[in-house]
């Protein structure tokens, strides 16, 4: 039977849905939460991601502040910059757009955002509230794949999960999560031995190694719920032709789009063997933007001592 497929769009739909009447909520008593976006430089895939979480942030009625300063941009003035945003009581939460330049400093600046402030989740302080399981801020990517497990109605508590790749803001992160939510978790890395073993005994797989295709049905244990964290642009039919087993629809839409993108999973092997999985595009992704989303609302609460109400 072919596995489900885990709509990331339908869910964030409904994640912003619940947004909004939070955020309506929230001006009724006087409280806009707002959003500062930091980008350095001229990246321009940093420039559409930034562009992307600012037209978001418009559309569910938050308030958001867009600042763009040169490439050539110090370490000191944007630790100025982070210390005027974190004094600011119309500012719930800062996200500074990495890659930052390579003159500057990104620990520093990072470190230097208040963690109140940390709606990325990648303050140490962050890290260690996630890891005691204390209220807090967490990455938005990891954040979003228990989104979609919870709202899928995926079993975690007692579930095998194997997560591959060891990154600071995935790997480490969702492997917190899923331990929070009672999994039992194993995380491999480029120096795993037997992967495709290990990677067989989970109930859940989350793969966030940035891979193109690597994960493949030998990885999977039958009925298993796949998580593709991995987005890979592909721009030739040679890469095509290597990664799927019928290349056809690929092939049309790299000769109609000039690139396909695949995740760290084939996903025709996925479809086959995995009970659930999410696509890519239109799994994970869309979720990222969401929880920035929530996690500005969550800090406006928490900054003004709304703890039970940021649970929600
Ligand atoms: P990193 O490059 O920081 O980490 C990759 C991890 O994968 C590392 O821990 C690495 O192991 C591991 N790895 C790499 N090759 C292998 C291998 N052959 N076998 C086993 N493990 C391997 O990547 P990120 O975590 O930042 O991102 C992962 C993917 O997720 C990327 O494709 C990225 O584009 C995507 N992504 C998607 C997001 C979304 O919104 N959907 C958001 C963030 C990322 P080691 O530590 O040993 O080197």
């Amino acid at each position: 039977m072919a596995a489900r497929i885990l709509d990331g769009n339908k869910i964030r739909d409904e994640i912003k849905q619940e947004l909004a009447e939070q955020i309506q909520e929230l001006k009724a008593s006087g409280i806009t939460p707002g959003l500062a976006a930091v980008l350095v430089g001229e990246d321009p895939a940093s420039q559409i991601y930034v562009r992307s979480k600012v037209k978001t942030c418009e559309s569910l009625g938050l308030y958001s502040e867009k600042i763009e300063w040169p490439a050539d941009t110090t370490t000191e003035r944007l630790l100025e910059l982070v210390r005027d945003l974190n004094s600011r009581n119309d500012i719930d939460g800062i996200l500074v757009q990495l890659p930052l330049p390579p003159q500057v400093d990104s620990k520093l600046v990072l470190e230097a955002i208040d963690p109140a402030k940390d709606v990325d989740g990648f303050h140490p302080v962050s890290v260690g509230n996630l890891v005691r399981n204390r209220p807090g801020l967490v990455p938005c990517t990891p954040a979003g794949i228990i989104e979609i497990l919870r709202r899928s109605g995926v079993a975690m508590k007692g579930a095998r999960a194997v997560v591959i790749g060891r990154s600071d803001i995935v790997g480490k992160p969702v492997a917190m999560l899923l331990l929070h939510n009672h999994a039992t978790v194993t995380i491999c890395h480029s120096r795993t031995q037997d992967l495709p073993g290990v990677a067989r005994e989970g109930d859940i797989l989350v793969a966030a190694m940035g891979k193109p295709a690597f994960v493949t049905g030998d990885f999977i244990k039958p009925g298993a719920t796949v998580i593709d964290v991995g987005i890979n642009r592909l721009t030739t039919e040679e890469e095509i032709r290597e990664i799927y087993h019928d290349p056809t629809g690929p092939l049309e839409k790299l000769k109609a789009k000039g690139s396909v993108l695949v995740g760290d999973v084939q996903p025709e092997d996925a479809r086959e063997k995995a009970g659930a999985f999410t696509p890519v595009p239109g799994g994970v992704g869309p979720l990222t933007i969401a929880i920035l989303m929530s996690n500005t609302v969550r800090a406006a609460k928490l900054r003004r001592g709304m703890r039970a109400a940021a649970k929600a």
